[in-house]
């Protein structure tokens, strides 16, 4: 147990700045507030762009040996950490996750940390060959000042994807936390402070997104922007973006689906479909939100998902259950209207939809739809709940059209165990990473990210690195070759 400070502050230009406002951060388990956090207003914003600005202008971060930039990441990783069990359990009340589940987030903000210090010194270009009398060769230069907006169902993990591949390229960072859930974030940013970076290469804001986000996005000073986050808001960040021509990475929704065929194995299925829903409440934008399920197998599976749903052990994030809050009374209002919806437009409940109106928290049931269409709303729109849609097939063809057959495309799943089946279906699936018998195998060190309205750009792995760099081409003319 940790006392968590009663308000919370931003960090600008190298201190920790109080604000005349505030907002108010709940516990999701009990409804009740937990702490403030000062409210980062325009002001704020300026002066953190200001600081990262100059840093950037500077060239603190990369006139320095690379080797220096290593050595700043693994501070970071080593001072992440150091304050892991404490900010886990700051960002167990704050989200609703459970402990576990938020000292994993630390663990990975480190590794992110330790991964890219492990590639900042290799941001090698290539030599170009173009005959006698010419040199030719490409450098990678940081894009300058890197905009990053951070949602709340992973804030300290998502914080740390996108942070530490922008140091190691050596850009200055200045990052917008969620509302909702930004103390676990300033627990990292202590962290980071003590690791002796440049002043003003990273910089932490808290403040409602239609204001600080969106003076951020649309501010001269910033060369980049990285949002993860809802497809609206992506796509309202998208527009400022293309008015001052800026790259951006965008990591939005999903509503991804599993291909059960007849021959899975069950039990691998069952593990992959309780982490795949209802880990985080749902909350994941990479949820497998859809399960196809081949006819022959359809009533077992069936079966033995409202069997799991209906075991999992609801509880408080403390309590390491199975089943966590959702974020928020709003959240959960949603959850609950799109259940509504569905069973209004036709759609079979199998177990769950509603909340769990005993608990004081903000506690959605496990929820199952079963025979629902694939052109139903709660097929095609992200519930982000602890909600699963159950929808038969008969052929591969099928399934694959049916898989395909949203807006989105995140990530997918095969489970089968046969080979070839599952080498066709991942070529044939639209997404930006498929897994075969473990939903979310993968890890930090491989690329993530979408197609269509899941996004563009990749996070994660060496090739996210290359999102925080511009490619230079320097031609020489050799006289007298
Ligand atoms: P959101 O879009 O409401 O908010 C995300 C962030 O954007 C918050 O910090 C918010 O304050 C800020 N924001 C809001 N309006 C803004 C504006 N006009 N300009 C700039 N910033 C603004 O999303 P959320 O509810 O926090 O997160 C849930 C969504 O995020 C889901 O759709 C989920 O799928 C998606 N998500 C995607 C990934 C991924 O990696 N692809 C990861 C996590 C979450």
């Amino acid at each position: 147990m940790f006392p968590i400070k009663p308000h919370w502050l931003n960090y600008i230009d190298g201190e920790w700045c109080d604000s005349p406002r505030s907002l108010t951060v709940s516990n999701p388990a009990t409804g009740e507030p937990l702490a403030t956090i000062a409210e980062a207003g325009s002001d704020d914003a300026e002066r953190a762009l200001a600081a990262a600005r100059r840093c950037a202008d500077n060239a603190e971060l990369t006139r320095v040996r690379p080797a220096q930039r290593v050595t700043w990441l693994l501070r970071i990783a080593a001072e992440i950490r150091a304050v892991a069990d404490e900010g886990a359990w700051v960002l167990c009340h704050e989200n609703g996750k459970s402990l576990r589940d938020a000292r994993d987030e630390f663990t990975e903000a480190a590794r992110y940390f330790e991964y890219y210090a492990g590639l900042a010194d290799k941001i090698e270009g290539t030599s170009i060959p173009l005959g006698d009398g010419y040199m030719d060769f490409t450098v990678y230069d940081p894009m300058g000042v890197s905009a990053q907006i951070v949602p709340w169902n992973f804030p300290v993990s998502i914080c740390a994807r996108s942070l530490a591949p922008a140091l190691a390229a050596g850009n200055a960072v200045v990052v917008k936390s969620p509302e909702l859930s930004p103390l676990g974030m300033c627990v990292l940013f202590q962290a980071i402070a003590k690791a002796g970076l440049p002043t003003g290469a990273v910089n932490l804001l808290c403040g409602p997104g239609r204001q600080v986000g969106a003076r951020l996005v649309d501010h001269p000073h910033v060369d980049q922007i990285v949002f993860t986050g809802s497809v609206s808001t992506g796509q309202s960040i998208l527009r400022s973006a293309a008015a001052r021509a800026i790259p951006s990475v965008m990591e939005l929704g999903g509503k991804s689906a599993a291909l059960v065929f007849a021959d899975a194995d069950l039990p691998q299925l069952l593990d992959s479909v309780k982490s795949g829903i209802f880990f985080n409440a749902g909350q994941v934008c990479s949820a497998m939100s859809r399960l196809l399920v081949q006819r022959s197998v359809y009533e077992e599976v069936v079966g033995a998902v409202v069997a799991l749903a209906d075991g999992l052990h609801i509880g408080p994030g403390s309590d390491n259950p199975d089943l966590t809050p959702v974020i928020s009374a709003g959240q959960l209002e949603q959850v609950e209207a799109m259940c509504r919806k569905a069973v209004d437009g036709g759609a079979r409940l199998a177990t769950g939809g509603g909340a769990c109106r005993e608990r004081a928290g903000w506690f959605m049931q496990p929820t199952v739809f079963r025979d629902v269409t694939p052109e139903m709303g709660i097929s095609q729109e992200e519930v982000f709940g602890p909600v699963l849609v159950v929808i038969p097939f008969d052929t591969e063809e099928e399934a694959l059209a049916i898989a395909n057959g949203t807006e989105f495309g995140l990530v997918a799943g095969v489970f089968t165990q046969d080979i070839s089946r599952a080498m066709r279906c991942a070529r044939r699936l639209k997404a930006g990473q498929v897994f075969v018998n473990e939903w979310y195998a993968g890890g930090i060190e491989t690329p993530f990210g979408g197609v269509g309205l899941s996004g563009f750009g990749r996070e994660k792995g060496q090739e996210a690195l290359y999102s925080y760099v511009r490619t230079k081409n320097i031609g020489i003319r050799v006289a007298g070759e």
